[in-house]
């Protein structure tokens, strides 16, 4: 009786049965525009600099459990408060998972708005937390207060993530609004800067001014991706109780070596990402110019883009046939009915994507 099904189908939590993995779409070949990843490559000096940096590595030896090179680096480059502490994560996805870990518990809640970041949401049910929803204003997808606050009574949530600019819709919350949050929420509130680079207001500099707020960043949509490196900085009182739920080693070293050296060049990322806010503002003007789509306000990478009733499938599989990858978010949320969500490219993806949305719309 060799039953993997049956025996999976018994001890496998009911809860992660019903989930479905984290899609990936396959993207061999095409344009990719669809995970908010920067389009520029490094000047070839630098790489070579780079290689040579990575010559030194030696991958026998397990990594420095605290990355204290990098972290001292970060807190150089990115103006965190002196007293504030760094916390490192292989990407900021774990630094979610290790945020609700620690606060995770019988009737524990984890609050988010919706529609926001999938991984908030997933992330509660991997650790066993109930997730709430909570609304956003269908005209403009700002925050509902009053839901926020309604449900705040209702739920007592350990924890709300706030994403600042949120991820799908581009904007970023009035930080009026934010602070009322932090003033009304019972639990932590972790304020998830994953596009800070493109946007025009943070709160890493009040961070240690509320007790109950964490900020939460990435070098993902920088430009670092594939290096995997997320920080959350705040009070020591919170950190450090994070910290014991961390995996030792969970930034490798290959990852710390990098990240530090393409941190010295924070320079080149910042001229990238200048390059990145000025091809968003050509995009959106082209985007508010052409027939049957309509875009949203963007402070981040992206551009969410809302088609005609019933155009959104045609107009990705019409994309998809012409080479270009976006995503779609059709379906995947009643606020977002007809959406897209197109990553800023270079200046000849844009160009790429822009002729082949007017072609795919036109049918
Ligand atoms: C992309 C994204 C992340 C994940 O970033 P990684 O550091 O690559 O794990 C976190 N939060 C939001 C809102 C994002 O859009």
């Amino acid at each position: 009786m060799n039953d993997p099904h049956a025996a999976a189908a018994r001890w496998i939590r009911p809860e992660i049965r019903a989930l479905r993995a984290y899609h990936v779409a396959h993207a061999e070949g095409m344009v990719k525009l669809d995970s908010m990843e920067n389009p520029y490559t490094w000047p070839p000096e630098l790489m070579e600099a780079w290689r040579e940096r990575l010559k030194e590595v030696h991958v026998n030896r397990y990594p420095n459990a605290r990355a204290d090179a990098l972290r001292t680096r970060l807190r150089q480059v990115m103006d965190i408060p002196a007293e504030a502490e760094v916390l490192l994560g292989n990407g900021s996805d774990e630094l979610i998972q290790i945020v609700a870990m620690a606060l995770a518990g019988p009737g524990r809640v984890l609050l988010s708005p919706e529609p926001s970041f999938a991984m908030y949401s997933m992330t509660a049910t991997f650790v066993g937390m109930e997730h709430v929803a909570v609304p956003l204003r269908a005209e403009d997808f700002s925050l509902d207060l009053a839901a926020m606050r309604a449900h705040f009574e209702r739920h007592r949530p350990a924890v709300v993530f706030l994403a600042y600019p949120n991820n799908p819709t581009g904007n970023r919350f009035d930080p009026r609004q934010v602070r009322e949050i932090l003033a009304m929420a019972p639990g932590l509130v972790v304020v998830d800067e994953a596009y800070a680079p493109f946007a025009a207001h943070s709160f890493l500099p009040e961070v240690l001014e509320h007790d109950n707020l964490v900020v939460m960043r990435t070098l993902s949509k920088m430009g670092l991706a594939g290096l995997r490196l997320g920080y959350l900085v705040g009070a020591g009182a919170w950190l450090e109780e994070f910290d014991k739920v961390r995996m030792p080693y969970n930034v490798n070293t290959l990852s710390q070596v990098s990240a530090d050296f393409a941190l010295v060049h924070k320079a080149v990322f910042d001229e990238q990402a200048d390059r990145i806010r000025a091809e968003r503002g050509r995009l959106i003007g082209a985007l508010e110019r052409m027939n049957s789509v309509t875009p949203y306000p963007s402070e981040a990478n992206f551009v969410l883009v809302r088609t005609a009733p019933g155009l959104a499938d045609q107009a990705f599989e019409g994309l998809k046939r012409r080479g270009i990858l976006v995503k779609n978010l059709n379906g995947s949320s009643p606020a977002l009915a007809d959406c897209l969500r197109l990553t800023v490219g270079s200046a000849e993806e844009n160009d790429a994507v822009l002729a082949a949305l007017s072609e795919a719309l036109a049918g």
